[in-house]
């Protein structure tokens, strides 16, 4: 999403939008003596630093610690995101289920176990990929994620995506899919092409999520294909 379009939507709610700051004045020379310079505070923690401007660090301390919204009350632990952050495909999917929000990792309830072996077929391991969510808290009894929800929680995975550069992004799912692509459209019209993500027109293929595939296992053969543009894809974009 372009910073103006998330503007736009964090204004429409309500929500105060994030700006950089301006970079401090650098105190005058003589304001700190050199034999002073062991009494200056320590740096400032980031706490203040806006989301964007976080390393891999810096990031998962932020989101453990967040209450910006009211999930945070009924959680656990935040799921953050899992795996090789120098990975080639980022899968996206909704939000922790009980089993993510206990373990404090995405998708390692029964659908996790689909969607690893949905890499399987396509010759990557869980190790290989790096696996987050839109919302990093569990919703009340797995329900959908609110817009408010999803707006509030995914500067952290825009974040994880800038410092990721994936070559592809595989949204699992009807609501990473309507999120990433700003659309409202049913995910059967979403699926079957390939979309653009972001600033850097990051290569985005949408599918069935695995929690679907389990009740409906006749999509799969829809997935598999999904899943070989995938493939293709990660070797294309270089
Ligand atoms: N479903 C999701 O979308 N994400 C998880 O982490 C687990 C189940």
């Amino acid at each position: 999403m372009t910073p103006g379009t998330r503007s736009r939507y964090l204004h429409a709610m309500g929500l105060p939008v994030w700006t950089l700051r301006e970079a401090p004045v650098a105190p005058a020379a003589e304001a700190v003596p050199a034999a002073d310079v062991s009494a200056r505070p320590a740096a400032r923690p980031d706490n203040d630093a806006p989301v964007e401007a976080l390393d891999w660090g810096a990031l998962e301390a932020r989101v453990a610690a967040c209450t910006l919204c009211p999930l945070h009350k009924g959680r656990t632990r935040t799921v953050f995101g899992v795996g090789d952050k120098a990975a080639d495909l980022l899968v996206v999917g909704e939000a922790p289920g009980a089993e993510e929000d206990r373990q404090g990792e995405p998708f390692v309830g029964r659908a996790g176990q689909l969607l690893n072996a949905m890499l399987q077929a396509i010759g990557l391991s869980r190790q290989q990929v790096y696996i987050a969510n839109i919302l990093k808290c569990r919703p009340p009894n797995n329900r959908d994620p609110s817009l408010q929800e999803q707006a509030t929680c995914t500067p952290y995975l825009e974040r994880q995506i800038r410092l990721l550069e994936p070559r592809a992004i595989l949204a699992v799912g009807r609501i990473a899919a309507q999120w990433l692509l700003q659309s409202d459209r049913a995910i059967g019209t979403l699926r079957g092409r390939v979309h653009r993500y972001g600033e850097a027109g990051t290569a985005l293929v949408v599918t069935y999520h695995p929690a679907y595939l389990l009740r409906s296992p006749l999509a799969k053969a829809k997935t598999w294909q999904d899943l070989c543009r995938v493939k293709e894809l990660i070797v294309e974009e270089q």
